[in-house]
């Protein structure tokens, strides 16, 4: 076992100061002005840079970075099962494992530490994972195409599933990953549900992402997706819904109630053209602890979750005709998982898990900006200097390890998979 060098970051900004930290047996050691540094401490001058909490993906696929720029600018239904759905066919987990390193290093070179994934072959979205060294909860996508019968078959697979991530060490938590209601019965809902319960488990899934996605939900089971999720057991604190953009009032309030997170992914909804903005004032006055993601990179394309946030923002004040919507603290206690239990997020404090992104904001492009301001209005991933996830270092002066043969990988990957 390798030993970890503890951490001391030098006089980089932390919410309103200037401070060091110590990062030292996976979590932050201390936080303070003048920290002494040890013999062996790797030190990171922190002059120009604020250090945040990592940011945290709330819903991705990291794979699909083997099909980014594959069938743009398609309709949703028409992307998916024309051109994502038959590819996914195709798939191997080695395939999964190569797109989710490409994903990763993207993720952590961009000042991610934590990703909420789900997808095919998820035990090497996890092995993945452990190699880059990154956080993530990792569900297998379950589909059974509304055929409950076909769903039971794939029970004991699913349970083997949770029990392999569950090995997987401790930067990967299992989850369960039913599609969407549109694309799970209602028995392999319930199921899954329970066995979230049984196991304290997430459960990640796709909710009222489009209009013809709550119309076929009442036109069916004569609610909305969010109330027969929740009929079905499946709406909880442990709860990870993704886009919600077309969540109502009732919804929201019944969102709330359960305490689940909406993870809101305004990039990929504005390029498959959801058609309406996550209703964010609504749902932050609701109560709904929310999260931002970036979806696959199949439908965004980038994994860069700063150049989202800036997104986010303008969204969110655009569709409320009020720029006073969604201030930049606001935005990055958002990105960072700080506004949601299961996402997990903490400010930089004493006993807080070692996961710090440190990103430069005195240089072209940023400077001069108050530090909030500037990390959500001007800068992208690309600002980012240093990242560390569980006390290990994972990005130095923005370089993470091993990019040449991961492209290799995926390129040729990609291009099998793509005929
Ligand atoms: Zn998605």
């Amino acid at each position: 076992v390798s030993e970890v060098r503890p951490v001391v970051i030098r006089g980089a900004v932390v919410g309103d100061e200037v401070v060091d930290l110590r990062l030292a047996d996976g979590v932050v050691a201390a936080v303070g002005p003048d920290l002494a540094a040890s013999p062996g401490d790797e030190v990171f001058d922190g002059t120009g840079c604020v250090a945040l909490p990592g940011l945290v993906n709330g819903h991705t696929h990291a794979s699909m970075t083997l099909f980014r720029g594959y069938g743009d600018d398609l309709p949703l239904m028409e992307w998916l099962e024309r051109w994502i759905w038959p590819a996914e066919q195709r798939l191997e987990a080695e395939d999964v494992y190569w797109g989710a390193r490409l994903a990763m290093a993207e993720m952590l070179r961009t000042g991610t530490t934590h990703l909420v994934d789900m997808y095919w072959h998820p035990e090497a979205v996890a092995r993945a994972a452990v190699d880059a060294g990154i956080r993530a909860t990792t569900a297998a996508v379950f589909f059974d195409g509304g055929d409950a019968e076909a769903g039971r078959r794939q029970r004991p697979q699913v349970l083997d599933t949770l029990d392999a991530l569950a090995d997987a060490g401790p930067l990967v938590r299992p989850a369960v990953g039913p599609h969407a209601v549109y694309t799970v019965s209602g028995d392999s809902l319930a199921w899954l549900a329970e066995v979230a319960d049984e196991r304290a488990l997430p459960i990640h899934i796709h909710l009222s992402e489009t209009a013809d996605e709550v119309t076929r939900c009442r036109a069916e089971h004569g609610e909305s997706p969010a109330a027969w999720l929740d009929r079905l057991g499946g709406l909880s604190e442990r709860t990870v819904a993704a886009h919600g953009c077309w969540l109502d009032d009732a919804d929201l309030a019944l969102v709330a109630e359960r305490r689940a997170t909406v993870v809101t992914n305004p990039v990929s909804n504005m390029k498959l053209a959801t058609g309406r903005t996550f209703p964010y004032p609504a749902a932050v006055a609701a109560g709904v602890p929310v999260g931002l993601g970036t979806d696959g990179a199949s439908s965004n394309n980038g994994l860069d979750l700063l150049a989202d946030l800036k997104v986010l923002a303008l969204a969110q004040k655009h569709a409320a005709d009020d720029p006073a919507v969604l201030p930049a603290e606001e935005a990055l206690a958002v990105a960072t998982g700080q506004r949601s239990a299961v996402l997990g997020g903490r400010p930089l404090e004493v006993g807080a898990p070692a996961d710090v992104a440190l990103v430069r904001v005195d240089g072209l492009g940023v400077a001069p900006s108050a530090p909030a301001a500037g990390l959500v209005y001007a800068a992208t991933g690309a600002h980012v200097e240093a990242v560390v996830v569980a006390g290990r270092v994972r990005v130095r002066h923005g370089r993470v390890e091993g990019i040449d043969e991961i492209l290799a990988e995926v390129r040729h990957r990609a291009a099998r998979l793509r005929r």
